[in-house]
């Protein structure tokens, strides 16, 4: 144990420009996993983000290297970071735990708006920041003029820059060299009383939950009583242990190292991200003589953003569908639930998600992973209502009340940065006016990118704006948000009713000058989307008793199969076969059957 040769660091990086394929390559090159083992971006655990090709949960690495200058063996403790701003929380608090990151940037895309972000986050916790040209081996690359970019817009010194290839393997040793020489050693004192910051935690179903951490001060020993401040558990320490990635026991953790503890801990909400661990001895001692030990700085409960309604196809499933989401939560602190009965929609749970990629992934576990068959309602943001002074969270459309003058009504609103090649700032503006946005500031970054800053309400974000953005900028665009405060908007409940029947899980909230609008889109989407019935459905948007928009599917005609009678069985099979599929994803409201991709009209409205 020498703290002056430890380097912690973290790898941030705006989505796919290769932060993942970097910290393989420096697994590999360091020959921490051997090459036999390796298989494609070790660090992306689960499968949903292999497929995808995101890091979802960060993971942390212990690597051995022995320096080319000066022969020393020096220990790395690697953080890969998720790279979604549904995330962001999780990638501040690895930066916690570190001294120093690598800043990776595509050398044939230069700065996004997520590489600023990171670059935002790096600076706030004091990193050291090592810039570093990736995908050098692409003909597209432009090294010269992404350096320049990084210099101009972020003040860093790009003259030594690294010109990598992670793919290729190329300037693998540079990088250890300049994380060992550029990254400061953490400031250890095991003399003092133990801390640590947990910046990552999951349940294991034989151990319970694995804790992550950095001890900041002092040392963990196996048997330790540790308490967790925030939480207040308390837990003895099973197991200490360093990855190397696999989890490898070592007897104890000093100030300066990263590794994992377990204590068979039943929940992860004991554990969070962002807490402090302390020995529960050191606790006591300081409550009595009033001594007490500060928690590092940093706890924060993640807020969950957007809410949908979660209901099995089959009301069977439902037991299922409980248990399913109980051993989600078991690893994802940040996935709420409770139990909300629709009428039409029967029993299901009203679930909150850190945000819309959040949600999905969700959706896919529980399909995937516990073979169920949900429809989900439209996601929304959690709305506030004050009522003569008392204030009231919505966290459904549905439970918005009708509007009368001494409710007043609020949103969250989020400040946006948006990353772009300059001819695009006309069209962006267009957008962002049209989502109710306010311009905050226009910047030219270098003479043909720009960075484009507007507040915008958060319920105008989760729906299609990432899809407008990217596709009227032909792609070229990206963007960042964080969440700032809840402001006073003209807000009102929109209502949908099919069949002159009442479908709360279709009702939606928006601004009343767009109410008209919307509810005639809305309306005109419905119909196209839900299939036709034996008789005519009428359709239609109301605020309160008044209908705003209407529309109507007229009636089936009967002979849909008996066209095929006697003919060709294939076709008839495969009609069939459509028909029972979209059965699976249906719900009926009245005796209307209305599909999944119905429920999330409100999404992509034209
Ligand atoms: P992350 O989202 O930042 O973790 O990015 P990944 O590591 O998943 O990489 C995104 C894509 O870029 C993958 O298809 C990689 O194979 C590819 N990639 C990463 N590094 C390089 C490189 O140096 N050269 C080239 N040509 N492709 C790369
Ligand atoms: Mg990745």
């Amino acid at each position: 144990y020498n703290p002056e040769r430890i380097r912690n660091f973290s790898i941030i990086a705006h989505i796919d420009h290769g932060k993942s394929t970097l910290a393989d390559r420096i697994l590999e090159s360091t020959e921490t996993v051997a090459a036999r083992d390796m298989t494609e971006q070790l660090l992306d655990n689960m499968d949903i983000e292999r497929e995808r090709g995101i890091t979802i949960k960060l993971q942390a690495a212990r690597v051995l290297y022995k320096s080319k200058k000066d022969g020393q063996v020096y220990t790395l403790n690697l953080c890969d970071t998720p790279g979604h701003v549904d995330f962001s929380y999780e990638v501040s608090r690895s930066l916690a735990a570190c001294e120093g990151a690598l800043l990776v940037v595509d050398a044939s895309q230069g700065i996004e708006a997520q590489t600023l972000a990171n670059v935002y986050l790096a600076l706030e916790n004091d990193l050291e920041i090592i810039p570093v040209l990736n995908k050098i081996d692409l003909p597209a690359a432009e090294p010269d003029r992404v350096a320049q970019e990084i210099e101009e817009t972020i003040g860093l010194d790009c003259s030594d820059i690294v010109h990598a290839s992670a793919k290729a393997g190329i300037g693998i040793d540079d990088i250890l060299e300049s994380i060992v020489r550029k990254i400061p050693p953490p400031q250890a004192n095991v003399d003092k009383p133990f801390r640590a910051l947990i910046f990552d935690s999951y349940y294991d179903s034989y151990r319970g939950v694995v804790v992550f951490f950095r001890v900041v001060d002092g040392e963990v020993n196996k048997g330790d009583k540790l308490r967790f401040m925030a939480s207040g558990a308390e837990h003895e320490v099973t197991e200490v242990g360093v990855m190397t990635p696999k989890q490898v026991q070592v007897d104890k953790l000093r100030a300066g190292e990263v590794g994992y503890i377990c204590g068979g801990i039943k929940d992860v909400l004991d554990a969070r991200v962002g807490d402090t661990m302390i020995l529960a001895k050191a606790y006591k001692e300081g409550k009595a003589s009033g001594n007490e030990i500060e928690p590092l700085p940093g706890y924060a409960d993640s807020i969950p953003m957007v809410y949908a309604g979660v209901f099995p196809v089959d009301a069977d499933d439902y037991e299922t569908l409980r248990d399913s989401l109980g051993k989600l939560r078991l690893n994802d602190a940040s996935l709420s639930y409770e139990p909300e009965t629709s009428g039409a929609m029967g029993f299901g749970f009203r679930c909150g998600f850190l945000g819309l990629l959040h949600m999905e992934i969700i959706n896919e576990r529980l399909s995937r992973e516990y073979g169920l068959d949900l429809i989900m309602t439209a996601p929304s943001v959690v709305y506030k209502v004050n009522k003569n002074g008392e204030e009231f969270v919505i966290d459904a459309p549905s439970k918005m009340p009708d509007v009368t003058r001494d409710h007043q009504t609020m949103e969250p609103y989020v400040r946006m940065e948006i990353l772009t090649p300059s001819e695009y700032n006309g069209a962006i503006i267009e957008l962002g006016q049209e989502r109710r946005g306010i311009l905050i500031d226009i910047k030219y970054l270098t003479p043909t990118r720009s960075t484009i800053v507007y507040e915008l309400p958060l319920g105008e974000v989760i729906t299609d704006f990432f899809d407008q953005l990217k596709s009227r900028t032909k792609g070229y665009a990206s963007m960042e948000y964080s969440i700032l405060e809840y402001r006073e908007s003209d807000l009102v409940r929109l209502d949908i009713k099919i069949n002159y029947e009442l479908a709360p899980a279709l009702a939606c909230v928006v601004h009343r000058d767009n109410a008209q609008s919307v509810g005639r889109r809305l309306v005109k989407s419905l119909k196209n989307l839900i299939p036709r019935q034996m008789f005519k459905v009428p359709i239609q948007a109301c605020i309160g008793a008044k209908v705003v928009a209407s529309e109507s599917i007229s009636a089936m005609r009967k002979d849909v199969l008996a066209k095929c009678y006697g003919g060709d069985i294939t076709r008839k099979k495969k009609l069939l076969q459509k028909q029972a599929k979209g059965k699976a994803k249906m719900k009926a409201i009245g005796k209307v059957n209305v599909p999944q991709e119905a429920f999330m009209a409100v999404l992509k409205l034209e």
